[in-house]
């Protein structure tokens, strides 16, 4: 399945803009298929913080609707922790949690591909007192990794990005990932595109062809890899005219068709 891209909005990028670029995906057919799904910005519209989101009350069932037509071979694929995912969506779908750091599978097994950075609670330490210092920012601890948030301080945007950079400089085991109006300090290693070969190894997605949906800079190698794979690698700016809701309707047509 190939996006075809239709307009371009000229939206300027900046890590807390997107670009818009149009776009209608093919329509999803379900059988011989495996579905893998981000959360923010592609199931659920971005907020002002991570707990600011809003679950659209249809969600939840649709999701556990296609893990069934599917025959179990759905994962989401999210940067939140696994308690958060459980806790907005239905508890206990397969899923990549904490950008494929903390796996669980269809059947609940859980595994941790990394281990927390040895330099974590010095890091957090330090992102506490800049967002002590810088009203707006929000320190996100989550199991492995550490983010701080600048949606509503995008001025020091530049700042914390050098910030961020001299601090992953001193560590080894780990590494920068710039997000929507984030950075994150994580353990190297346990990405979404692992998290999907992981998945697609399992017997409830072997033999199927990955469709992945993101959003985000993060997302883009999970995309490729979908793609890889034989599968279909979707961007909700390049394929959904940057609408969460058009993923939405386009899953809810999956389970009409
Ligand atoms: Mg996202």
């Amino acid at each position: 399945m190939n996006s075809l891209l239709i307009k371009t909005r000229g939206i300027p990028v900046g890590s807390c803009e997107v670009t818009i670029t149009g776009g209608t995906a093919p329509p999803l057919r379900l059988p011989g298929h495996a579905l893998f799904l981000d959360i923010d910005g592609t199931l659920l519209d971005l907020a002002a913080t991570p707990d600011a989101v809003i679950v659209p009350p249809g969600l939840p069932g649709m999701l556990r609707q296609l893990e069934q037509r599917l025959d179990g071979a759905l994962a989401i694929l999210s940067g939140r922790r696994l308690t958060d995912i459980d806790a907005l969506l239905c508890p206990g779908l397969a899923c990549a949690a904490e950008h494929g750091m903390k796996l669980r599978g269809p059947a609940g097994e859980i595994t941790n591909r990394v281990a927390r950075p040895a330099l974590y609670t010095h890091w957090a330490k330090i992102f506490h007192r800049y967002a002590q210092a810088m009203p707006g920012l929000l320190v996100e601890e989550k199991e492995f990794s550490l983010v701080l948030h600048y949606r509503r301080a995008p001025e020091h945007e530049e700042e914390l990005r050098r910030l961020a950079q001299q601090l992953v400089s001193e560590a080894d085991d780990a590494e920068l990932l710039p997000a929507h109006c984030a950075f994150e300090l994580k353990p190297r290693g346990g990405t979404k595109a692992e998290a999907l070969t992981y998945f697609m190894a399992l017997p409830a997605f072997a033999g199927r062809k990955p469709v992945f949906v993101g959003d985000d800079v993060t997302d883009e190698p999970a995309i490729a890899k979908a793609n890889e794979l034989g599968g279909a690698g979707l961007h909700v700016s390049r394929d959904f005219g940057g609408s969460t809701k058009e993923v939405r309707d386009w899953l809810a047509a999956a389970l009409a068709g």
